[in-house]
């Protein structure tokens, strides 16, 4: 595989029509490896802004009346560019964002597959018929909700994008995307494969600017009729005031602490193999990642020390050398926070098994590197024990009893994933029935797939995106009554 030349041209489409940076201003997209700059993103003006509403007015009514099977043909054809143009979207992703090439393969296939998976599901949008006296019906129609805004973040900007976007275009309403400004080339790329399989300029576009500017300026529009966000909840409950005005309807996929149950009769080796190779994904930068591991006593001490060895084997460096497992954290904000978090916890008494600094494998500073970190015997006052680290950080603590288990991993305010390992198939259904989250893995982390809902509970937001629930949030409901 060639790397390829970061592009100079970064644009926004709005309208059918590619923007570039004249008249605009413009900020420094960085590589999160080395420092360096690798080109200059435009930022959209109000003026942009307000074209892209009105063309996202017009497109609505015009990609709402296109039959479904033309809909989902056209998602077809996305997903067919996306996986052809796989390597050289992976590469932009890489150099922008960090993460192990064969990470962002893999994300590129999802978006693949999340486009193709929304193709199929349009074709599924049923209504129903409520019988009445002879010669009468009620009918209950689902429409979709109209012009959406969607914003999504930097840690997986393509298939966050993605998962917008194609639901939003199946369920047949006209979108405005504002991804990342951190990650733009490879969104662009991505955008690109919309605009080659022929969805209408006024159907799909895509804007970068100032988020707090963007985001006021499209939800005051009257025009706007649903907001799509993930991000921080912080961000998530400032962009839910700003919706209260115009009563929009929104999706909120917020951040999380996941819990993760370890009891005693588990297949420790599975839990340890998997917990190494899923904590330091992305570096730990997912909202679903494995963080608070509650570890049955009888097996605290060898969880904690094989999970230990494991993550310190994990190389880290460059995510374009295939040598390297883990990247840079994507922004320099991260090694910042998860520093803080971490000697907090350090000096409050916590027993640092491996990592516990900035750097990476060669031993170089350069870059946004913070080294994989298994952290035991973490006091209960520790901040990273209830501030979601968001970086390559575990955290271990044990429990005796299973209502113990339970109890610490509900006792924060959010809830979007949690985890248990455990090969008594009852005590799983127990632990299913009991945490307050919207995605539970036993015995496994993976539970981001195209056909199932993702979201979360508490503050961890609301609304799903994937599966036909995700279809559905980008529908309204509507009764007819004839007689
Ligand atoms: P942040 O809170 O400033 O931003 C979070 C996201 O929201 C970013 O993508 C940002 O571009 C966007 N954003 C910020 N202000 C906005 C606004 N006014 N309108 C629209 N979008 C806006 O924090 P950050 O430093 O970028 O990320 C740090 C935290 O965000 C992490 O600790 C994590 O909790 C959370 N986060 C969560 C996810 C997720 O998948 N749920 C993804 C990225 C970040």
């Amino acid at each position: 595989m060639t790397t390829p030349n970061y592009p100079q041209n970064l644009q926004l489409y709005i309208n059918g029509a590619w923007h570039g940076k004249e008249g605009r201003e413009t900020i420094p997209v960085i590589n999160p490896a080395t420092g360096e700059a690798l080109a200059d993103l435009p930022l959209a003006t109000k003026a942009d802004l307000d074209a892209a509403l009105e063309a996202a007015n017009k497109g609505f009514y015009k990609w709402r009346a296109v039959d479904v099977n033309e809909r989902g043909a056209k998602l077809h054809k996305v997903a067919d560019l996306i996986r052809e143009r796989t390597d050289h979207i992976a590469a932009l992703l890489t150099m922008e964002q960090g993460k192990p090439i064969a990470e962002a393969k893999g994300e590129v296939a999802s978006c693949a597959g999340t486009f193709d998976y929304f193709a199929e599901e349009a074709k599924r949008i049923y209504g129903r018929v409520l019988m009445r006296p002879t010669g009468q019906r009620a009918m209950v129609l689902k429409q979709p909700v109209g012009p959406v805004a969607a914003f999504s973040p930097w840690n997986f900007p393509v298939s966050l994008m993605s998962k917008k976007m194609a639901a939003a275009l199946a369920a047949g309403c006209s979108i405005i995307a504002k991804p990342p400004e951190e990650t733009p080339a490879s969104t662009i790329a991505i955008m690109q494969c919309v605009v080659d399989a022929g969805i209408p300029g006024d159907a799909a576009q895509l804007v970068y600017g100032v988020p707090d500017m963007v985001s006021r300026h499209l939800i005051a529009s009257p025009t706007i009729r649903k907001i799509s966000f993930t991000g921080s909840v912080p961000v998530g409950k400032h962009l839910l005031k700003l919706c209260a005005d115009g009563v929009k309807r929104t999706t909120m996929e917020l951040g999380g602490h996941a819990p993760v149950l370890i009891f005693d009769d588990c297949d420790l080796d599975r839990a340890i193999t998997m917990a190494s190779m899923t904590k330091f994904r992305n570096a730990g930068q997912i909202c679903i990642s494995p963080t608070r591991f509650y570890v049955q006593e009888g097996i605290y001490d060898a969880f904690a020390k094989g999970f230990a060895e494991r993550t310190a084997q994990i190389k880290v460096g460059n995510g374009l050398d295939i040598d390297n497992a883990m990247g840079p954290l994507a922004n320099s904000r991260r090694p910042d926070a998860i520093e803080a978090l971490v000697e907090d916890a350090r000096t409050k008494g916590a027993n640092i098994l491996t990592g516990g600094e900035r750097g990476n494998s060669s031993g170089t500073n350069d870059g946004n590197f913070y080294k994989p970190t298994i952290i035991k015997d973490v006091p209960m006052d520790a901040d990273i024990m209830s501030n979601e680290p968001f970086g390559p950080v575990a955290l271990i603590r044990p429990f005796k009893t299973f209502d113990e288990a339970i109890e610490q991993a509900n006792r924060l305010p959010f809830g979007l994933a949690g985890y248990a390992f455990t090969e008594n198939g009852r005590q799983a259904n127990m632990v299913a029935d009991a945490l307050e989250v919207g995605m539970v893995g036993l015995n496994s982390f993976v539970i981001s797939t195209a056909d199932a809902p993702f979201g979360g509970v508490k503050e961890s937001g609301f609304g799903s995106e994937g599966g036909p629930e995700g279809l559905e949030s980008y529908l309204v409901t509507k009764a007819v009554h004839q007689y």
